[in-house]
């Protein structure tokens, strides 16, 4: 019988404010774990893709609660890398039991039932599909938008998930062309009635923090 690893691979552990989406501006401790199923090439989080170190449930644990001994945040945010290529679902336990809300930022590439309270679904090029159990258990969608984005993408991404969930299109790393291009795209979507778009910012890197 194959035992699950005891340990997860972790690139870092730190505390600051959730930078995108809904929960922008909100206090959050991150976990961000090591290694991605994609290689998109706007990718801002490289360096997670490989390397990382191997902590324990109790070592992350003891993490954040110091953290939070500074930094009394409310919520822990599971991002990457692909946080759900690793079988996380003891820490979300562990974290839920001491209390804290979490969320998830996923590309919606791999299918892995979760007790969390939030998902963020940011599918990705080429084909922007996710696993079927996202479409309804996303909080909210994010596109980022870079040269290769267009409204037929956005359309096609509208069409899949349900009308409540907000579609956040996101200028890569809040460069101009891609605010024009969000901007022009947001535009042509209303004008075809496509619900719930909006355009949106890197809070962290407008601030330049973590
Ligand atoms: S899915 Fe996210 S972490 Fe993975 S390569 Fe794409 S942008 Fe980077």
């Amino acid at each position: 019988m194959m035992l699950p690893r005891p340990t997860l691979k972790i690139t870092e552990v730190f505390a600051s404010v959730q930078g995108e989406g809904l929960r922008q501006g909100e206090p959050t401790i991150f976990v961000r774990f090591s290694g991605c199923n994609l290689r998109c090439a706007f990718c801002d989080t490289k360096y997670a893709w490989t390397g990382g170190k191997e902590r324990t449930r109790d070592e992350v644990m003891a993490e954040v609660r110091g953290l939070r001994n500074d930094f009394p945040a409310a919520w822990v945010c599971l991002t990457g890398g692909e946080p759900l290529l690793q079988d996380i679902s003891g820490l979300v336990r562990d974290l839920k039991k001491e209390g804290l809300q979490v969320q998830a930022e996923t590309n919606g590439t791999v299918d892995r039932l979760l007790a969390v309270d939030w998902y963020t679904v940011s599918p990705k090029p080429p084909e922007y599909a996710v696993e079927r159990r996202f479409l309804k258990t996303a909080r909210e969608v994010k596109l980022v938008v870079s040269r290769g984005m267009s409204l037929a993408i956005v359309r096609g991404v509208r069409k899949e998930f349900p009308p409540g969930t907000p579609i956040f299109l996101q200028p890569e790393s809040n460069r101009r062309p891609g605010a024009a291009k969000a901007m022009e795209i947001l535009q042509q979507g209303l004008k075809e009635g496509l619900e719930n778009i909006r355009v949106s910012v890197q809070l962290h890197k407008v601030l330049g923090i973590q």
